[in-house]
């Protein structure tokens, strides 16, 4: 009931336009699509989502939503964020949101270190973690010391384990988790699973909120 709690709370934090921290077309994924919205909610909408964990640990917003937004270099021109960014004090822990494996890890300019879990047909991405990618035998680790968290690619985790921490690495401003989600190979709006697995996991009674 985590998820619970959570966005129930969120429906009380008004977000802060000041902070908004870019991630813009990350790069580090086979596929750039975006599965349209309609198809979007009816893809989620048919899904059990009772096994689903909310990928952080304390809430403090979201920050930047999935879709359009003004350019963060100015001027008119808009751009597509491909992500839901959630503002989290630094250090703090990130969670897994399904059963998976750790398909990468990885660290690039922008999403920083950064890990990807497959489970099925679904990619969960998470940027700007602390730590760092360390490779032992040709295997690839994230190694997070200060939080006690090391996962190798190929590992299996659960929804709800610690993964990582939010971190400063890559395109950021401020600590926050840059969480992504792709459907077979299409990105996802993750405030549309959000809105689906609380509705799920609250009995249908949905509060006023964000998203
Ligand atoms: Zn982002």
């Amino acid at each position: 009931m985590k998820a619970h709690s959570i966005l129930i709370s969120c429906g009380l934090i008004s977000i802060n336009l000041l902070s908004i921290f870019p991630l813009i077309n990350p790069n580090h994924v086979a596929a750039n699509t975006m599965l349209p919205p309609a198809q979007s909610k009816s893809l989620v909408s048919g899904v059990k989502w009772q096994g689903t964990s909310f990928p952080i640990e304390v809430f403090q917003g979201y920050t930047s939503l999935f879709g359009y937004r003004d350019s963060v270099e100015g001027g008119s021109k808009k751009e597509f964020h491909l992500g839901l960014d959630i503002r989290s004090p630094r250090g703090s822990y990130i969670r897994s949101w399904k059963n998976g494996k750790v398909l990468r890890v990885f660290q690039d300019p922008a999403c920083g270190i950064s890990l990807q879990i497959e489970s099925n047909d679904w990619i969960h991405q998470y940027c700007h973690l602390e730590g760092g990618v360390e490779e032992r035998n040709g295997e690839r680790f994230l190694v997070d010391r200060v939080g006690g968290l090391e996962f190798q690619e190929g590992q299996s985790v659960e929804a709800g384990t610690r993964i990582g921490r939010v971190g400063m690495s890559g395109r950021t401003t401020g600590p926050h988790l840059h969480w992504g989600l792709m459907y077979q190979g299409q990105w996802v709006d993750p405030g549309v699973v959000l809105r689906e697995m609380y509705i799920q996991q609250s009995n249908g009674v949905l509060p006023l909120q964000r998203l």
